[in-house]
């Protein structure tokens, strides 16, 4: 018998998504009915975008696991109606590789000092090369499927690269550091800091005024996280006062970020619209197949998420 699955996010998403997954459950040999409307009581698996409109997973019943089609969880992990295992998005084809271009991008726009020529052509000779890779710190905060593989990146282009996540691990090219005694070791030495962790209770505010004072003087702070792991106040403060040279912020409080935020004509800011990586539909397809298809043959799933820990 078919498994029922529904895909359950905002219906533009059906178009991108319907001939990847059928493909994908297809070659993974998986026996499917691939559906974006079903009595709940039918349901085995639902492919699920946090902004779908489902938020009472009660009424299904037959509901096996729910595959996030996000990388960040913190919109569903405490639904106290859902009671199987979730996973979130790991996609190291799609996802990830976006991520690693973005932060790649980003950072070397702040090491190379490209705003002075892109900006500034006026005639004026600017001479001076910028330093190498070598000369410039970065520290990516969290250490997980996306900062981990932009460590790695940043780290094969010549940066010193220390990294911070809960627990501790071994990275090649990173320097790990862990808990919280690590993060204030991790800031100190972050001439550009990039914030690649999830939102949850214990990572909420955590760049505030004293752990942004721990910053270099002229660091940059770079964050694709969640707009919530920062006192947007704080770092306002901070950038005022010049201790900071800049922030580029694609992740926000509220988003899309209001038109009057002082972020947005804030000379030290960059805001990007939240596109520093999204799931792509052929290659995330075959995650989510993969997974259903673990599921059913009694194999452990990939990418759960640990409710208590909140990612
Ligand atoms: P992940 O694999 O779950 O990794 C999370 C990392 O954060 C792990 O290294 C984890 O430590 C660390 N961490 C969590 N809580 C911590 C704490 N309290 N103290 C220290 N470290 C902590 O997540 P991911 O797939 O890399 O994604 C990270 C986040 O990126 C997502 O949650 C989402 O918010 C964001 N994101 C943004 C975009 C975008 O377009 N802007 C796209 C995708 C994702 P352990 O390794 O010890 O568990």
């Amino acid at each position: 018998m078919p498994v029922t699955v529904l895909f359950a996010a905002k219906s533009e998403r059906w178009k991108e998504y319907e001939h990847p997954l059928r493909t994908a459950l297809a070659e993974a040999g998986v026996d499917a009915e691939l559906v974006t409307r079903a009595a709940p009581e039918t349901v085995d698996y639902i492919v699920y975008s946090p902004n779908s409109g489902i938020e009472d997973f009660r009424p299904f019943t037959r509901l096996k696991a729910v595959l996030n089609l996000w990388a960040g969880v913190e919109d569903v992990v405490g639904n106290p109606t859902l009671n199987v295992p979730l996973a979130r998005m790991v996609d190291d084809e799609g996802l990830t590789q976006g991520m690693v271009e973005w932060v790649t991008g980003h950072v070397l726009r702040h090491h190379l000092g490209m705003d002075a020529h892109i900006l500034g052509q006026d005639g004026l000779w600017r001479a001076g090369a910028p330093p190498l890779a070598s000369d410039r710190r970065v520290t990516i905060l969290g250490l997980g499927a996306l900062g981990a593989a932009c460590g790695k990146a940043l780290a094969g282009l010549g940066f010193p690269v220390t990294g911070w996540s809960r627990s501790e691990k071994r990275i090649e090219g990173i320097d790990c550091l862990s808990g919280p005694q690590g993060v204030n070791s991790a800031l100190a030495r972050a001439d550009i800091l990039v914030l690649l962790l999830p939102l949850t209770a214990q990572t909420e505010n955590l760049i505030d005024a004293a752990r942004l004072a721990r910053l270099p003087e002229g660091a940059v702070l770079i964050n694709p996280g969640r707009g919530a792991l920062i006192d947007d106040a704080a770092l306002i403060a901070a950038l005022d006062a010049g201790h900071l040279a800049h922030a580029t912020l694609d992740v926000f409080r509220e988003e899309p970020l209001p038109p009057d935020h002082p972020f947005w004509p804030h000379p030290k800011v960059t805001v990007t619209p939240h596109i520093a990586s999204e799931t792509r539909a052929p290659s995330a397809a075959r995650v989510i197949a993969d997974n259903i298809r673990r599921a059913e043959a009694g194999e452990p799933m990939r990418h759960l998420v640990d409710r208590e820990r909140g990612y």
